[in-house]
């Protein structure tokens, strides 16, 4: 797997940095989680190309995780070099049947196009993994939203863990048990408690619990200009950190 943080910003509108969206490249398909406000573009600015997505994994539905969906799917459907039949997969949390009515209720005739498109509405509780040609996809509730869901990724024996947003949670821990490396958010500054997001002292919380080897810092505002890396680490976190721009590419 080859994982690019697409957009590593939040709800704040930065010119460097689009809101969230992560592409994951698998041995024979592209994955993408979360299409937040700019990923499309972003995608081209990392070199990957939007038309290449053959699966979209939401963690929630919340805007700058969700919006840039109707102009992939609207380019897809308009200006594809050709036209596409293969198929892509749309996959959110429950009840992402009703999101996603209501989205296609809006944009339906712009943007779902003539291919093969199912949808998948996950349980909260992931009983079975999802089965990609090259990697088994688990799931697990985050503390967010009531939705609200991250990914881990198993693959060749490495394991990938996205959390979305998130605050401290037991079963973000569980997710991300042994993880070769966590993508987590950290949307609070430090000393300051944003509901449903992540503090450096939750972050550094949730990657020693779970053991994980690496974690990379997403979904942070950069205005606020401090060293999150050390801010982890003086949170008492012993293994790697990286703290991701829009681009950042690196493998599990
Ligand atoms: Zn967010
Ligand atoms: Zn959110």
């Amino acid at each position: 797997m080859e994982i690019t943080v697409v957009g590593s910003g939040t709800v704040l509108p930065e010119l460097e940095r689009r809101q969230s969206c992560v592409v994951v490249e698998t041995a024979s398909e592209t994955l993408v989680f979360d299409l937040g406000s700019g990923a499309v573009r972003g995608m081209l600015r990392a070199g990957i190309d939007p038309f290449s997505v053959d699966r979209i994994f939401f963690t929630h539905f919340h805007p700058d995780h969700t919006v840039d969906v109707v102009p992939l799917l609207f380019a897809i459907k308009y200006a594809a070099r050709e036209p596409r039949d293969r198929k892509l997969v749309i996959s959110g949390p429950e009840p992402f049947h009703r999101f996603w009515a209501a989205l296609t209720n809006v944009w339906g005739e712009w943007m779902v196009g003539d291919y093969p498109m199912p949808t998948v509405q996950l349980p909260l509780a992931c009983r079975v993994p999802v089965e990609t040609p090259d990697c088994q996809i688990f799931w697990a509730k985050t503390e967010h939203r009531p939705e609200s869901i991250g990914y881990r990724l198993e693959a060749a024996g490495k394991t990938f863990v996205y959390t979305g947003d998130t605050a401290y949670g037991e079963s973000v821990v569980a997710l991300a048990r042994n993880a070769d490396t966590l993508l987590i958010e950290c949307g609070a500054p430090a000393g300051g408690e944003v509901p449903g997001h992540l503090t450096p002292e939750g972050v550094a919380r949730i990657a020693s619990e779970s053991g994980a080897r690496r974690v990379v810092i997403t979904h942070f505002p950069a205005f606020l200009q401090t060293d999150l890396a050390a801010e982890v680490r003086a949170a008492g976190y012993e293994g790697e950190i990286l703290t991701a721009e829009d681009g950042t590419k690196f493998s599990p």
